[in-house]
């Protein structure tokens, strides 16, 4: 391994490991036009990230994914700190999010005591958002008003489907309105220029720090392409889960 490489590749600036991936991987700057998406977070890329340095490998991670605290403690789930995976547990090929019961292929924050799993973009979601046509902040919330009552279900304030009661939801207590965290969730944000604006965040290891808002934004922008992806995962992990979900309470899917 000391001898010289035989041809001088040009040289790579710098490459770095990480252990989500075999390859190294080096700096690399996103663009829009490029659609590129998060191998970590799943969401879309703009910015300042990191790609494989092999050329045919499409591997890429924001610079916030590839410095994720391995272990968080999430106020959602508050027995267990939640560990990071840098794949679904149990050598499946996808998840389902507990915050948002959408699947997931990439990492996952995940409680192998629970079964818990959070995507990477659900768990820094923002805690109070503001919307433009509702006149007060709302509220993250990890389960519906409704959990506990038996009769009652809550039904989205935008789409007007219904909430299972134990998703996530933002919610104004005052006027009893509530929406879906992402679909029917709107962001303001401050950080409207997309092109460059995501790498200056030279934040600290705490999570939370890491700018909520432009990822969301990516949340909802590469949702169709998650649509798309998890509508193919569901179909050949359908029979998996209906096997489960024989164990667990059923769950109730509206998204699609
Ligand atoms: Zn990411
Ligand atoms: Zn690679
Ligand atoms: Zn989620
Ligand atoms: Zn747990
Ligand atoms: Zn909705
Ligand atoms: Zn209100």
């Amino acid at each position: 391994m000391a001898s010289r490489k035989p041809k001088a590749k040009p040289a790579n600036r710098q490459s770095v490991r990480h252990p989500s991936h075999n390859h190294p991987l080096r700096v690399f700057k996103a663009k829009e036009e490029d659609e590129t998406a998060c191998s970590g977070c799943e969401l879309e890329l703009i910015g300042q990230a990191f790609k494989c340095i092999k050329s045919d490998c499409d591997y890429f991670l924001h610079k916030s994914c590839f410095d994720l605290p391995s272990e968080t403690h999430h106020k959602s789930h508050q027995d267990h700190p939640l560990t990071l995976l840098h794949s679904p547990p149990d050598e499946r090929s996808v998840y389902t999010c507990d915050a948002c019961d959408q699947y997931g292929s990439g990492f996952t924050y995940h409680c192998s005591n629970c079964n818990y799993n959070l995507h990477v973009g659900c768990t820094f979601i923002p805690e109070t958002i503001d919307r433009e046509d509702h006149e007060h902040p709302l509220t993250l919330l990890y389960c519906t008003p409704c959990k506990g009552h038996e009769d009652t279900i809550f039904t989205c304030s935008v789409c007007e489907e219904t909430i299972s009661e134990d998703l996530w939801m933002y919610y104004c207590k005052e006027c009893d309105y509530g929406t879906h965290v992402h679909s029917c969730a709107t962001y303001e944000d401050q950080e409207s220029d997309e092109e460059e604006e995501e790498e200056d965040q030279d934040e600290d290891e705490e999570g939370e720090a890491s700018s909520p808002a432009s990822r969301i934004k990516s949340l909802m922008k590469a949702r169709d392409e998650m649509a798309a992806m998890q509508l193919e995962a569901r179909i050949d992990n359908d029979a998996r889960n209906a096997a489960l979900d024989l164990w667990d309470d059923p769950k109730r899917r509206y998204y699609w």
